[in-house]
């Protein structure tokens, strides 16, 4: 069911099921002529279904219907091909989360995250990553994407979207944003009541959590009424939800940075592991897999920004890097 939540602007619930996220907003703008969505949700039956009910229901048109994709995790690029395929639109995205979407048909995906893996000091292979959300309801082929980045422009109606370069959640992730009507398409940038995971991805990408902040000053800045954020609420003061999401990293930062005093060096998955989280489990070691793998990169994602501003430094001893406080 739709609902119109701006003048021509529709939001789709689709459901993520069995996913703690529940559901993905996904918005539906809507011309006389021409259509674009903002995100698809998880290529899964049932949010397919959900999907392309909504952009039946809008009288999206084949040929005349485009995608934006905020970014590449599976409960926002999923369908992408599918759309594709159904619609013969243009599905825009960045060059860097491109790459990703489109390496993910591989079964040689997780291999790339092995490394990752094993610097973290977990000693295990691609198995660790089978039943990743990500990875089984992923889009299954490659996609030719119109390549977008900071400060193109994509129009529809009354609408003038500029591409906003976001940062953070993922290496390549991107928003729009109309400053005539002051609103704003956050993706996972920033959400209500959850907080966007902020995960290592790669030494090249620099200081990721240090890029994400500076992109949640660069978004405090800009004019904006609403935020159409893509899980749960929309939000309407979106300089409160920025101080909030501020004051978390900053203390998570902090909790990082006391644990890391209290030893003479430590690998990222030692500092997880006394780091407080929500996830409901006796101890760390009882944690599945996926939220192991989250609650590292966050915790490596932490020590790259402590890293970044001089306060620890790290070594590598057999391929696991370990930190330790200056
Ligand atoms: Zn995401």
């Amino acid at each position: 069911m739709l609902k119109e939540v701006f003048k021509n602007i529709f939001l789709n619930e689709v459901t993520l099921p069995k996913n703690p996220l529940k559901a993905l907003n996904c918005y539906i703008i809507k011309d006389t002529d021409r259509t674009l969505v903002i995100d698809s949700g998880f290529d899964h039956p049932e949010t397919e279904e959900l999907f392309f009910k909504g952009l039946e229901e809008i009288g999206a048109e084949i040929g005349k219907t485009d995608m934006f994709v905020t970014h590449l995790h599976a409960d926002h690029s999923g369908l992408a091909a599918k759309f594709k395929a159904k619609y013969k639109g243009k599905v825009y995205c960045s060059e860097t989360d491109t790459n990703y979407i489109n390496s993910m048909h591989d079964v040689l995906y997780s291999q790339h995250f092995v490394p990752i893996l094993n610097l973290m000091g977990i000693n295990q292979g691609v198995d660790f990553f089978a039943t990743h959300p990500g990875l089984v309801y992923c889009i299954k082929e490659k996609i030719e994407t119109t390549l977008v980045k900071e400060g193109d422009q994509i129009s529809i109606g009354n609408y003038n979207f500029e591409v906003v370069d976001v940062t953070g959640h993922t290496p390549g992730h991107l928003a729009l944003y109309d400053k005539n009507s002051k609103i704003f398409f956050g993706g996972d940038h920033i959400l209500n009541k959850i907080t966007p995971n902020i995960s290592f991805w790669h030494f090249k990408y620099g200081d990721i959590l240090g890029t994400y902040l500076k992109n949640l000053d660069k978004i405090y800045n800009l004019d904006i009424n609403i935020v159409f954020s893509a899980h749960r609420n929309i939000i309407e003061n979106h300089k409160l939800r920025i101080d909030e999401l501020k004051k978390h990293y900053t203390d998570r930062n902090l909790e990082v940075l006391n644990l890391l005093k209290q030893v003479e060096k430590a690998s990222s998955v030692e500092i997880a592991a006394k780091m407080k989280w929500d996830y409901r489990a006796n101890n760390f070691e009882e944690f599945p897999n996926n939220q192991k793998w989250f609650a590292t990169g966050e915790a490596l994602a932490n020590l790259e920004h402590l890293r970044a501003l001089g306060l620890a430094d790290y070594e590598f001893i057999d391929g696991v890097a370990f930190y330790r406080a200056l």
